[in-house]
């Protein structure tokens, strides 16, 4: 018998490995990933672009209904198009993260994005990584991680990619980024960083990406033997 293609949601704050282990699981299941923060990242980098206030809620909602997502791998990089523009590399800037960071506060903004993010899961196999997926995106997911660690070993692991890409970065630089990002993200009123009442927490301070999307497959696998209750 198939197994069933289920939705997996995987939260989390900042550089905690979302993506790297929400990109494993998918590979290792033949499902599509839909990286949301990316979302919020172009809707930033579009209203920088043209001059959109970053505190005018109601353009920035007019921005963000107008564009169009599309994710697709290019060998073992995930390739984001907006407007069909691949924009892979710009959404990846500090600033970008930063604007994303204040854009993503706004209502207006969150509930543009909505609709686009449940229909990319409309069909079941996805993994969907961000900020409130087991929350409000997709709050009936059969699998919910929140996956989190230490801040000074997140701001290590950032910090080391900026270097990777030959950024010149102070680490406390990084960190005090990430803390205020992450600070940002859990006290908005719309939709705050917190794991769902069903999340399971996976502290990944300690733990390789190996070990977590290990990890994260085997919630799966739990979940391929019982039947569905939602
Ligand atoms: O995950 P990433 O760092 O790319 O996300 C950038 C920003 O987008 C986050 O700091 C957060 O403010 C916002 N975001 C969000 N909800 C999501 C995904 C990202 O608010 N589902």
């Amino acid at each position: 018998m198939a197994r069933e293609r289920i939705a997996i949601a995987i939260d989390g704050p900042g550089s905690a490995g979302k993506g790297t282990v929400a990109k494993g699981v998918a590979r290792r299941l033949g499902y599509q990933y839909v990286d949301t923060g990316a979302m919020y990242r172009a809707v930033a980098l579009v209203a920088d672009r043209r001059g959109v206030s970053l505190d005018d809620e109601a353009a920035l909602t007019a921005l963000a209904s107008g564009l169009s997502f599309r994710f697709g791998w290019d060998g073992d990089v995930l390739r984001v198009f907006v407007d069909e523009e691949d924009v892979t590399s710009a959404i990846r800037t500090e600033d970008a993260g930063q604007g994303a960071s204040r854009v993503s506060a706004h209502p207006g903004v969150r509930g543009a994005l909505l609709d686009l993010q449940r229909q990319l899961a409309a069909a079941g196999g996805v993994v969907m990584d961000g900020r409130d997926i087991g929350t409000v995106v997709l709050p009936d997911a059969r699998v919910k991680v929140f996956l989190d660690a230490d801040v000074s070993e997140r701001a290590r692991r950032r910090h080391d990619e900026l270097v990777r890409r030959g950024e010149v970065v102070a680490f406390h630089d990084v960190l005090s980024d990430l803390e205020q990002r992450d600070a940002r993200d859990r006290d908005r009123a719309a939709a705050p960083l917190r794991p769902a009442d069903d999340a399971v927490i996976i502290d990944s301070t300690d733990m390789t990406i190996r070990q977590v999307v290990d990890r994260v497959l085997a919630l799966v696998s739990v979940v391929d033997t019982v039947p569905d209750t939602h």
